[in-house]
């Protein structure tokens, strides 16, 4: 229904990306690689190991934990909507990589759900 033409991605310097709302959350911790801490910290994952239903992360600031993959918790939400307060100093998340989370949006309807490689216009 919406006539979006993929050629204005291209005219936009500081490329929005749109991810559906309702993405893998691994496979968007994995894209994203950042992660929104119980204390409003955004830290840096340094690496993700996905076990079935749960993944191991580590942090850049050396912390590790497991998490189960769940797209309404609170994590997922945070991430969604970008609630943090500041982020850690010990990971140091370079520059682009803030600006390019903060030029990343959800969406209902539009976006990638990061399940194929290629664009897909199916549904
Ligand atoms: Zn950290």
């Amino acid at each position: 229904m919406t006539d979006k033409q993929t050629s204005d991605n291209k005219s936009f310097k500081s490329k929005k990306r749109y991810y559906r709302k309702h993405v893998d959350f691994f496979r968007l911790l994995n894209k994203i690689k950042l992660w929104p801490s119980r204390q409003g910290i955004l830290h840096g994952i340094k690496t993700i190991t996905v076990l079935g239903n749960t993944a191991e992360i580590t942090t850049h600031c050396n912390e590790t934990f497991v998490i189960t993959n769940s797209k309404t918790s609170r994590a997922a939400r945070w991430l969604r909507n970008k609630w943090f307060f500041s982020s850690c100093d010990n990971c140091r998340i370079p520059e682009w990589k803030l600006r390019k989370y903060s030029a990343t949006y959800f969406a209902q309807h539009t976006g990638s759900d990061l399940s194929h490689a290629v664009k897909d216009d199916g549904t």
